[in-house]
């Protein structure tokens, strides 16, 4: 979900009312100082802009979620757009239709990929997530990539799929305002009911400096190395 407030583009997955967002604060979690098991790398490919992402509200609007303690949102920008041309139309957006990749290894336990793509700049609170993947990794590690683009997902549910491998492309689908990737880590498969993990991703670039292992935070532009 994308609110734009003050300039600041708030990013959701999640919370179906943010009305009194200047008072939320984040979530308490016991995960604070937890260092992620499975070895992750970002699931794109090229430079992405982090939208939200870190510890506080300030630089990430999911973290009054328990679930979403974590979350990050990414898209493309260039020369300060995220899109060419007028950016009605999804295709306008550099990052929708990029594939997106497992980002550990893992056995995929639920896919959605039928809800079709909004309208850039309308949500679909009905269905928050939209197209997304779970992947079980195993540990009581459990990853969630939302957003898809409609009918773009090619793993099924039990498939074994390694880090890297593609699971789709990038949409807007659920509850986003125009095409972006929303990731986090939790404790269960369940998206409202469990712990968020912090994502510690190895090897990527954060404004062009080397992070072997890292939580990218708002504002940053990462790729992977
Ligand atoms: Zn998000």
């Amino acid at each position: 979900m994308r609110i734009k407030k003050q300039g600041i583009i708030i990013v959701l997955l999640g919370i179906l009312t943010v009305n009194c967002i200047d008072e939320l604060e984040e979530a308490q979690s016991n995960y604070l100082n937890y260092n992620t098991k499975i070895n992750l790398e970002l699931p794109f490919n090229g430079e992405w802009l982090i939208a939200h992402g870190g510890r506080n509200l300030s630089e990430n609007h999911h973290a009054s979620v328990r679930e979403q303690r974590f979350a990050i949102d990414a898209f493309q920008k260039i020369n300060g757009s995220s899109y060419l041309g007028d950016g009605k139309d999804n295709e306008d957006y550099y990052c929708f239709g990029k594939p997106l990749f497992a980002p550990g290894n893992g056995i995929v336990i639920l896919v959605e990929n039928t809800v079709i793509d909004n309208t850039p700049g309308e949500l679909n609170p009905n269905q928050l997530a939209g197209n997304y993947v779970v992947i079980n990794h195993q540990n009581d590690e459990y990853s969630f990539i939302a957003h898809f683009k409609q009918g773009s997902i090619i793993v099924n549910v039990g498939d074994q799929v390694v880090k890297g491998q593609k699971l789709g492309e990038t949409g807007n689908s659920g509850n986003s305002t125009e095409p972006h990737l929303h990731y986090h880590m939790q404790t269960t498969k369940n998206l409202h009911n469990g712990e968020g993990l912090p994502a510690q991703f190895l090897n990527y670039y954060a404004n062009d400096v080397l992070i072997e292992r890292g939580e990218p935070i708002k504002n940053q532009i990462v790729k992977k190395k």
